[in-house]
């Protein structure tokens, strides 16, 4: 019997793992993958998941597996280009963006060293029920034999898909149309900064990261998904050099490091998040274009939340009750804004309705420094004066 099975051990479940081992829980952690490995995703950090790993003592060890810092931003839309330094806070004065392999096997090693029990190639098929409460998992181990596992709380973040999500009947509780699709891959020894650029319908970005390579990503409307998927390294290679011409020039004379990744599920949803016995958090809970880029310190705070309110609780079933009632709450109170800004940014013509205001931040340096500041999430919105705030309080205003 464990006080909590984590299902998926990515950067939701491997740090919830962490910290309720860190509290002296026992903990069981599933994923059906292998570590390292990769994860379709690009995977530029944001501030609060950068200040969080620091919090947890794992800061310094992601910059010591070689992650580049970066510490210009730069942001282009047709002929306006906006660029600036990153903001430092709170001892951090770069960005960054960490391999998922690299990322995702350093949360796995602090859970593991936290005291959590880790299995790797373990696919959880099944939820075990008493009555209306879950009661622990059902999963085929690695090596093909069928194992029931049982615990007082059960968390799957185990994705967009989510197994736990599905056998537990989670609904949804907002759910809006798909926006873009997605592809990426590696350029090796293109440097520079993190950059943006936006063009007719098309938008790129590019950050250094592990292995002296830069990641490349253009993000494409979904009415094309169809059109882009038959050839869809064309389309990259073609949206790149004319939305990014200046990056272009630069990844001319370089090669190519991996396939294209690339994916046209960029579902926005909110998942009820928790029943009797059960919990659901990063992905599995919550998913939205990955164009804003939050889904990794999204997940890193739910698991930070999620811990701090059940971890106390995990003996009482009316106490553990109400804790998950609070996740629910500050759960939308957390990522609802993020949520709101997200869709209107990955409508990709919602850059030039603002034309005339990026223009006019473009000329003045402290501006455009704030401006990239809150796009990045370098600035916390309670940080941000009250005029600023009923403007991104993600009414559906701009940000
Ligand atoms: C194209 C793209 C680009 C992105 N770019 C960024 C970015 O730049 N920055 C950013 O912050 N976010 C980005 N994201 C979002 C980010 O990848 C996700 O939000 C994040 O990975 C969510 O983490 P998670 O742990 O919830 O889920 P996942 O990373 O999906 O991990 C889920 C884990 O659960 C395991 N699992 C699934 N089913 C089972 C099962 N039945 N049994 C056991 N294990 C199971 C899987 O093997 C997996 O390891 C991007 C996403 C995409 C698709």
């Amino acid at each position: 019997m464990y006080d909590v099975i984590v299902v998926g051990a990515r950067c939701a479940g491997s740090p919830t793992a962490m910290l309720l081992a860190r509290q002296g829980r026992r903990v069981l952690l599933l994923d059906s993958a292998d570590f390292p490995s990769d994860t379709m995703s690009t995977h530029h950090v944001h501030r609060p998941g950068l200040e969080l790993l620091r919090e947890w003592g794992l800061l310094d060890r992601l910059l010591d597996t070689g992650c580049p810092p970066v510490t210009r931003i730069v942001y282009q839309v047709e002929g306006v280009r906006l660029e600036g330094g990153v903001l430092p806070s709170e001892g951090i004065s770069a960005t960054y963006a960490p391999r998922r392999r690299v990322l995702d096997q350093l949360l796995v090693e602090a859970a593991v060293e936290a005291g959590a029990e880790f299995r790797p190639r373990s696919r959880v098929t099944g939820l075990l029920w008493d009555g209306d409460r879950v009661v622990g998992v059902r999963h085929r181990s690695a090596d093909g034999g069928t194992e029931e596992v049982r615990a007082r709380l059960v968390v799957g973040a185990d994705g967009m898909r989510s197994t736990v999500a599905r056998r537990a009947g989670a609904v949804m509780e907002t759910e809006d149309p798909t926006l873009n699709c997605a592809y990426y891959t590696y350029w090796e020894g293109v440097t520079g900064d993190l950059e943006l650029y936006h063009r007719s319908s098309r938008f790129v970005g590019a950050m250094p990261t592990h292995d002296g390579a830069a990641l490349v990503v253009c993000y494409f409307p979904q009415e094309q998904y169809d059109e882009v998927r038959r050839d869809s390294l064309a389309f990259y290679l073609e949206s790149v050099r004319t939305t990014a011409p200046e990056l272009w020039e630069r990844m001319s004379g370089s090669r190519r490091t991996e396939r294209l990744w690339g994916t046209g599920a960029q579902l926005n949803f909110f998942r009820e998040p928790y029943g009797e016995g059960w919990a659901l958090i990063g992905d599995a809970g919550h998913h939205k274009d990955s164009m804003t880029g939050t889904g990794i310190s999204d997940a890193l705070e739910q698991a930070d939340l999620l811990a701090r309110l059940v971890g106390p609780h995990l003996r009482d079933d009316a106490k553990l009750g109400s804790a998950l009632e609070e996740f629910a709450v500050e759960r939308r109170r957390l990522l609802d804004p993020r949520y709101a800004v997200t869709l209107e940014s990955a409508r990709l013509s919602q850059a030039y309705e603002r034309m005339e205001e990026l223009r006019w931040i473009s000329q003045d340096p402290d501006s455009t420094n704030l401006f990239l500041a809150i796009a990045l999430w370098m600035v916390r919105q309670e940080d941000l004066p009250e005029w600023m705030r009923e403007r991104t309080d993600g009414g559906g205003e701009h940000r």
